[in-house]
């Protein structure tokens, strides 16, 4: 027995080296699997982007028909958008730009919508893999606004010409519904002319309902893609496109303006994904769309994939006023990030909507969604007018109202 005994506890210490080495091989097969992934990925993206490439400038006349059957018909097919996407050039763009830019002009004149961004928290239930406050990012200092801190930014922005506030942040389980509709009925009370919009991210279809009964207005979500596949390349397995887009679906059917829309330059993206975004974009039919260059955050797993360009987002831009020429499109805070003029060419393109931010400025380089992030050391009337200067630059103007969705007519 006595000989067993020490034949087993000779083994003992064997059979965990095995059971480490097994691990380990698992976890190299793992690495193997999601490397292939990326191989075949940018294989994909090689071959989308450079698909048109031999044909484009033979073909851009072929090009410029489908930039025209765009404005006519607010669709292509996949194929087509690929086409578009992989054969542009400068001279295309400006095509675009124009006939965006006069899309814009026919609901909106040269007005572009100002809207209160208050990123009131940075803690999220969620890993998304892209971005800077995701929950496992132990190096993000964590804060929340109260209710009063939010009330008074509410406040300053209002004297600042603001007529909607957007309400941004983490999947933050402290802020309950019951918190969300205290805070939605406390700013619908004191400022009734104004717009509530909340950026909150994924719900039951009964608090979205409860957050507009409450009086929220619109409610931004991006899709962030439209790919399953690509989205399982973004997101930690407990996160779902379904659910994404259940949600909004039930937003829509709830009755909210909705936003929607997706990183342009995302990791493993590719002209066929962009593509898929469009036509989903295009089933929904939202009334705000918001896209952004993706930009790395350095505690994330994507810290050495390259941000997406100004010039594709511009350019994707510009397409999307002409599949949706009432909708409100921002020229985002990202796209300023990586472009000096990136807010001023987005709305020459045929963006309306700039969203300065109102979060008061201790908590400003807290919400670190990606590196390098602008306007964080403003308060928030020098964002105000910044962007005033900025957009009049271009011979547009500031609208002090609400800026409502417009319906199209015909
Ligand atoms: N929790 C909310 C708000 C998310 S932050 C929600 O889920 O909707 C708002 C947007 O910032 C995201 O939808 C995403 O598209 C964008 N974002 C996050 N990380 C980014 C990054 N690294 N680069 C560019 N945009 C990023």
């Amino acid at each position: 027995n006595s000989a067993l005994n020490d034949e087993l506890a000779k083994l003992d210490p064997q059979s965990a080296t095995y059971a480490a080495d097994c691990q380990a091989l698992k976890d190299e097969a793992a690495a193997t699997v999601a490397d292939l992934k990326r191989v075949e990925s940018e294989t994909h993206a090689w071959i989308d982007s450079n698909a048109g490439k031999a044909t484009a400038t033979v073909n851009d006349v072929e090009v410029i028909a489908l930039i025209d059957k765009l404005e006519k018909e607010r669709c292509l097919l996949k194929d087509e958008f690929v086409s578009l996407i992989s054969s542009r050039s400068g001279d295309i763009s400006e095509h675009l730009f124009e006939k965006a830019r006069n899309a814009a002009k026919r609901y909106y004149g040269n007005h572009v919508y100002i809207r209160g961004l208050i990123e009131f928290t940075n803690y999220c239930k969620n890993d998304c893999w892209y971005c800077g406050i995701r929950k496992n990012n132990a190096e993000a200092s964590r804060y929340r606004l109260t209710e009063d801190q939010i009330l008074q930014s509410c406040e300053t922005g209002y004297g600042l010409g603001f007529r909607t506030f957007v309400l941004q942040g983490g999947e933050d389980p402290f802020y309950t519904d019951e918190k969300i509709i205290n805070i939605v009925k406390r700013i619908k009370a004191s400022y009734p002319d104004c717009a509530v919009t909340l950026s909150i991210g994924e719900k039951s279809r009964e608090s979205y309902q409860a957050y507009f009964d409450a009086g929220a207005d619109r409610y931004l979500l991006r899709h962030e893609t439209a790919d399953p596949e690509h989205y399982a390349m973004l997101h930690p397995g407990e996160m779902s496109l379904e659910n994404r887009k259940r949600c909004l679906k039930d937003l829509k059917e709830i009755g909210y303006q909705v936003g929607s829309g997706f990183m342009v330059g995302s990791p493993f993206q590719t002209a066929g994904h962009i593509a898929e975004d469009l036509l989903y974009l295009h089933e929904l039919q939202p009334h705000m769309i918001g896209i952004g260059p993706f930009v790395p955050h350095h505690c994330t797993r994507f810290i050495d994939f390259p941000s997406g360009t100004a010039e594709l987002t511009v350019f994707l831009i510009g397409v999307l006023r002409l599949m949706f020429p009432s909708a409100l499109i921002p020229s985002t805070t990202a796209l300023g990030t990586i472009d000096p003029k990136g807010r001023e060419l987005g709305v020459f393109a045929g963006a309306n909507v700039v969203m300065p931010n109102l979060s008061p400025v201790d908590v400003r380089k807290k919400y670190m969604l990606y590196d390098n992030k602008i306007c964080t050391g403003d308060e928030a009337a020098e964002c105000r007018f910044c962007m005033q200067k900025r957009i009049e630059s271009i011979g547009y103007e500031i609208a002090v109202t609400r800026g409502d969705f417009v319906p199209m007519n015909g």
